[in-house]
């Protein structure tokens, strides 16, 4: 499934991916297998987890690989990306003419440093698309 989002975060997602899906189901097997419950009483208290809460941060990643996506419905309603994309009305942020200025992704850079870069890059792409089909209509015409 394709999961479209203002900013480009959907883009990375891996709820859903088959690779992703594969390694949660594994995992559970390996720690039934194991019997991991047994084991934690090995692991030092200030280091230890609740194994209960992993078995089910890993049932609800297989239960949950359905997400649409932020455009479709799952995005954070106040979020001032998507607000001002929608505002905007663009499809996606490579699409605005101030992307290089703007501000509002401040808050996911530090987590993803590269967000912006790549809709800056996809943006150039659009240019350089959009130069050749203009070449190409100039020699048509010639
Ligand atoms: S809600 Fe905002 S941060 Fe989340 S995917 Fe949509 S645009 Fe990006
Ligand atoms: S100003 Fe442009 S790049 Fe920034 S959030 Fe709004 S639509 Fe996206």
């Amino acid at each position: 499934m394709i999961r479209a989002s203002f900013c480009g975060l959907c883009d990375d997602c891996q709820l859903g991916n088959p690779a992703f899906l594969e390694t949660v189901v594994r995992l559970q097997k390996y720690l039934f297998q194991f019997r991991a419950n047994w084991w934690l009483h090995c692991f030092p208290v200030e280091e230890g987890f609740s194994f209960a809460e992993l078995s089910k941060a890993l049932e609800w990643f297989r239960n949950h690989s359905e997400c649409p996506g932020c455009k479709n419905g799952k995005g954070h309603e106040d979020c001032p990306i998507r607000r001002c994309a929608l505002e905007r009305g663009l499809d996606q942020c490579h699409q605005c003419p101030d992307l290089a200025p703007c501000q509002k992704f401040d808050f996911l850079l530090s987590e993803f440093p590269d967000l912006k870069a790549r809709l800056y890059r996809r943006q150039l792409k659009d240019r350089a698309r959009e130069f050749h089909r203009l070449l190409e209509a100039k020699k048509m015409k010639a």
